[in-house]
């Protein structure tokens, strides 16, 4: 039987208010309308099914660490006010990695710039502002169980992917 490629896409790009400021990121491109009628999105914020709260307050990787820092215990994940929210921002890439595998999603569109989603930048840990090359946890968890993850900014790349492969 011919399985339709699944995809594993961020909340906030499909329009939902989940971030931290309550806002939502959404995404417009017509790519994601056809995947959604032909059933090959699966939706979820990682950090609200780790029981995250919106709003709250912004979380950053700490400064000179990494998500595989993190994933490994060798980093944490701090908010803006000092809070160690390192375990949670694990339990959202555990979470999101089960729902991967359990719906069969062998790609991942996330919203870059995350530290749970990011695929091409980060944040470098001091709330300046000042992005950084990395990845988000939930972002390097998909990765290492290898889903192919793409940022919202590579749906293009995704889509020919997907096209070329009619998959
Ligand atoms: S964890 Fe991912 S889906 Fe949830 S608000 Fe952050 S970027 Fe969006």
């Amino acid at each position: 039987m011919h399985m339709t490629a699944k995809i594993l896409v961020s909340a906030c790009l499909m329009g939902h208010a989940v971030r931290y400021d309550g806002q939502p990121k959404p995404l417009v491109h017509p790519a994601l309308d056809r995947w959604r009628e032909e059933g090959r999105l699966v939706t979820i914020c990682p950090e609200m099914s780790a029981g995250m709260q919106v709003p709250r307050l912004p979380a950053e990787i700490e400064p000179g660490k990494s998500a595989e820092d993190v994933l490994s215990g060798h980093g944490r994940v701090l908010e803006s006010s000092g809070g160690d929210v390192t375990e949670g921002f694990r339990q959202a890439a555990e979470n999101a990695l089960a729902l991967a595998l359990e719906t069969g999603c062998r790609f991942a569109l996330l919203i870059d710039g995350s530290p749970s989603c990011g695929s091409g930048f980060v944040y470098d840990g001091h709330f300046a502002g000042r992005r950084q090359p990395g990845e988000g946890v939930t972002a390097a968890l998909l990765k290492a169980n290898g889903i192919r993850v793409f940022s919202d900014r590579q749906i293009e790349t995704l889509a020919a992917l997907i096209g070329l492969a009619k998959e």
